[in-house]
């Protein structure tokens, strides 16, 4: 008999959490998570999930216009917001069923509460009820971020996005990272006047800049609007709803929503962690070692609230790598090398491994192979948008070091891909191997 109630404590049912939860049961242990809002987290919930649904629907817009093109006879169409925004939500409700079910089926205990920690072993939930456990494993994730700013109030983050009660006609969106980037396209498509309001003239930040650029050049193109070095000095609501973001330097923006995207902060307010003495590092986030481990020996911490990588497949497997650790006698840390990532705008970009500029730093001498081309499918649509892949190798071993793109289909493109990049191919082994043609991938093999 244990002398606790349980073996593991959860506190979060989002990605991280649920996968510890369920690997953790499979090996045995007796486990309870601690939910306060939905199973599923920020990515089933109210992030990665239903933001993809959202950009299909967008597509949508460019698709039918270059139906046309194709020879079919397209009829001029208009689109219903509240119709893609419940489908949306109903098939989050499907998988937060899923989720609910994977934990159910495992024998975890789900808690609908809020749980603070009371002591290394101990959490006290907002019903009243201590539970003692051998470990407890924070997997709060990260929550948006609002700058000050006068008026910051009437401003909405990605989580109201979700539920909108119309289209905005307007839109500000304060930030140029993902978020910010991935929401214009889509209410730019959903025929919505977006402006982006950057506080530096850089967007998306890490990523590589030429690609960056591309994207930047063709949502101008498109029609959305960039504001950059945007100091906000306030956010006026005006009688009939509507808003006004004023600077402090140029002219202010009229808009009828106002999006904050101004990055995530881990989620450990109200967590309890002083009373147990969980250190933080300087950006409040819980420090952990690479397995997971927080100072405190039965705490341990995976996803967003840890500062590593804010991407829902880490967190997956630091929860995982967690369960293994502790529970199924196969200690494991996390490879954070080559995690290849994706930013779902329109067009999509995605990357793995060193941009040019790190590469460079780091290597000295890299030689660098681009394909700049207009999609197949773009050329007969009329469209002008060109895609662009870049190859960066490391000049001493031919290794591929780097691989980035823009244009359609680049996320599924480039997860393939960075298999090859992470078993540390060389520029020549994939010029041997044949194009598949006609793909826009063949690019890949075919780089000069
Ligand atoms: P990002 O970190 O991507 O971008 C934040 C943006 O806000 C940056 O442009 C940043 O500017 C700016 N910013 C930060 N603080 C302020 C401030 N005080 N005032 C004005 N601007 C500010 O964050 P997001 O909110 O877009 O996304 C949060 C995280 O969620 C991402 O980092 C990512 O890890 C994850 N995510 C991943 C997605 C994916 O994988 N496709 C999709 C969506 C989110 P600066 O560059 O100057 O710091």
């Amino acid at each position: 008999m244990s002398d606790y109630d349980f073996d593991l404590f959860v506190i979060g049912a989002g990605s991280g959490g649920v996968r510890a939860s369920r690997v953790a049961a499979a090996h045995g242990a007796k486990v309870a998570v601690a939910e306060e809002y939905r199973v599923g987290g920020t990515c089933v919930i109210r992030g990665c999930v239903p933001k993809k649904l959202l950009i299909y629907g967008a597509h949508f817009a460019e698709d039918l216009k270059d139906a046309r093109r194709f020879g079919w006879n397209v009829p001029d169409c208009g689109f219903e917001w509240t119709t893609l925004r419940d489908n949306v939500l109903a098939d989050v409700d499907r998988l937060e069923g899923l989720y609910k079910n994977t934990l159910d089926s495992h024998k975890v205990e789900l808690i609908a509460d809020r749980a603070t920690i009371v002591g290394p072993h101990k959490v006290k939930l907002g019903s009243g009820r201590e539970v003692s456990a051998k470990y407890i494993l924070i997997a709060t994730g990260a929550w948006p971020l609002i700058p000050e700013v006068e008026g910051a109030e009437h401003g909405v983050t990605s989580n109201e996005v979700f539920h909108l009660e119309e289209c905005p006609k307007r839109i500000v969106i304060v930030g140029g990272g993902y978020i910010a980037n991935e929401f214009a396209g889509i209410f730019h498509q959903f025929g919505s006047h977006v402006t982006i309001v950057n506080r530096s003239a850089t967007l998306l930040r890490g990523y590589d800049e030429q690609i960056r650029d591309r994207l930047l050049q063709i949502s101008t193109m498109k029609g959305i609007n960039f504001r950059f070095h945007a100091e906000m000095e306030k956010i006026e609501k005006n009688e009939d709803g509507t808003l006004c973001v004023r600077f402090k330097n140029g002219d202010p923006v009229a808009c009828d929503l106002l999006v904050f995207a101004t990055g995530r902060k881990p989620n450990v307010e109200g967590l309890g962690l002083e009373n147990v003495g969980v250190e933080l590092n300087e950006k409040g986030a819980i420090k952990v070692d690479d397995y997971s481990r927080t100072n405190v020996e039965s705490i341990y911490a995976v996803g967003d609230v840890t500062d590593r990588l804010q991407l829902t497949p880490v967190a997956i497997r630091e929860g995982h790598a967690f369960a293994d650790t502790v529970f199924g006698d196969n200690p494991r840390t996390v490879d954070y090398h080559c995690v290849p990532s994706a930013v779902f705008s329109h067009p999509p970009l995605a990357g793995v491994g060193l941009t040019e500029a790190q590469a460079k730093n780091k290597l000295g001498t890299v030689k660098v192979y681009t394909s700049d081309f207009r999609p197949m499918k773009n050329v007969l649509a009329g469209r002008d948008e060109r895609a662009l892949y870049k190859m960066v190798v490391d000049a001493t071993t031919n290794r591929v070091v780097g691989l980035h793109m823009i244009g359609p289909d680049a996320p599924e493109i480039l997860q393939a891909a960075a298999v090859a990049v992470k078993a540390g191919l060389t520029k020549q082994e994939f010029d041997d191997t044949v194009a598949l043609h006609p793909s826009m991938a063949e690019e890949l093999v075919l780089l000069k």
